[in-house]
């Protein structure tokens, strides 16, 4: 028992971390071209972009190894373990929620929430909405915008929010608009 508040500040740790490493590193220093920012201005360019699984796998690991060492130094072994363990899972759950967002329709309220949130950062306005999993980052930090329709370019649109035709699914019609023209190439491909 004595573990779990370890393991809680570990994930607590880790709802900071998504928030100031997707800002700091993924956005306000991206110029510097540190690994994170590579990989997230391409998966901003192509929405549908995300590392491969191998190269999540082994920054968690990276993470991991990096973070147990010293979490065990300043909280003894197991405290230490316990919140390497909660940091990682977290990580991993963001990862996860993450890529489904891309993925797959919401099923529930706070995945509807999650995929609006986070495609107001994509779509919208990049500098505000960083945290992903959590608003706290951005009401903390002043960064929380108020979402609306969210206006989604047709070109960059998640499978899950369109039809075979390239419209918009009847249920989104209320969180979600598309916009701008589908490409030459895909209109021709409709209609052949
Ligand atoms: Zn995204
Ligand atoms: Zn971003």
């Amino acid at each position: 028992m004595s573990l779990l508040p370890s393991a809680l500040l570990g994930a607590a740790t880790w709802g900071a971390a998504e928030y100031l490493i997707h800002r700091f590193a993924g956005h306000e220093f991206a110029k510097s071209r540190n690994p994170f920012s590579v990989e997230h201005v391409r998966h901003h360019a192509t929405v549908n972009y995300f590392a491969p699984t191998s190269h999540k796998v082994a920054a968690a690991a990276a993470v991991a190894a990096t973070v147990a060492p010293l979490a065990s130094l300043v909280l003894g072994r197991r405290r230490g373990l316990a919140f390497t363990a909660g940091l990682t899972a977290m990580y991993g759950a963001y990862e996860v929620l993450h890529r489904l967002a891309h993925t797959h329709a919401p099923k529930t309220a706070y995945g509807r929430w999650l995929r609006r949130h986070h495609f107001h950062h994509h779509f919208h306005d990049p500098s505000g909405n960083h945290g992903v999993t959590s608003p706290l980052g951005d009401f903390c930090f002043g960064t929380e915008r108020p979402v609306g329709v969210v206006r989604v370019p047709r070109r960059q649109a998640m499978p899950w929010l369109i039809d075979e035709r390239g419209e918009l699914r009847p249920e989104h019609a209320a969180d979600y608009v598309l916009v701008g023209r589908a490409p030459p190439s895909d209109l021709m491909a409709r209609e052949a």
